[in-house]
């Protein structure tokens, strides 16, 4: 069923506590995480815990949810003082999504140019 925990998903692993992650805040509905490979002095990832395999498949279904892991991301950013940063959503394996569970890459702390390759 969608949003149930899927057996072979690693988000859904780190929702669950059951793989280790750097947990940086968590909701009833989400979890955010510092990205195990930054890309940037500040990367983290929020993630809802219900499994959703993208963005768009999350807002549809549970759209208090969507917004949940917007606010979070915009909360954490307030948090680790970053007046700039970018909020991301790889959405297919052509971009380069690689975890297939919903999740909001949150990076700041240097320069970034646009558009992103
Ligand atoms: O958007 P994409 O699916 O590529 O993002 C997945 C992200 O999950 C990557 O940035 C990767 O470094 C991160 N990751 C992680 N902890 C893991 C496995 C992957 O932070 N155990």
């Amino acid at each position: 069923m969608p949003g149930d925990p899927q057996a072979d998903c690693l988000f859904c692993k780190i929702a669950a506590g059951q793989i280790p992650a750097t947990i940086v805040r968590e909701t009833q509905t989400t979890v955010a995480f510092r990205d195990i490979n930054p890309q940037a002095p500040t990367h983290i990832l929020v993630i809802p815990k219900a499994h959703y395999t993208n963005a768009a498949e999350l807002a549809t279904a549970e759209p208090a949810i969507a917004a949940d892991v917007l606010r979070e991301a915009g909360e954490i950013a307030a948090e680790e003082k970053l007046d700039s940063y970018r909020i991301v959503f790889n959405t297919g394996a052509g971009v380069g999504q690689t975890v297939f569970h919903a999740h909001a890459h949150l990076m700041g702390g240097r320069g970034m140019t646009w558009p992103p390759g």
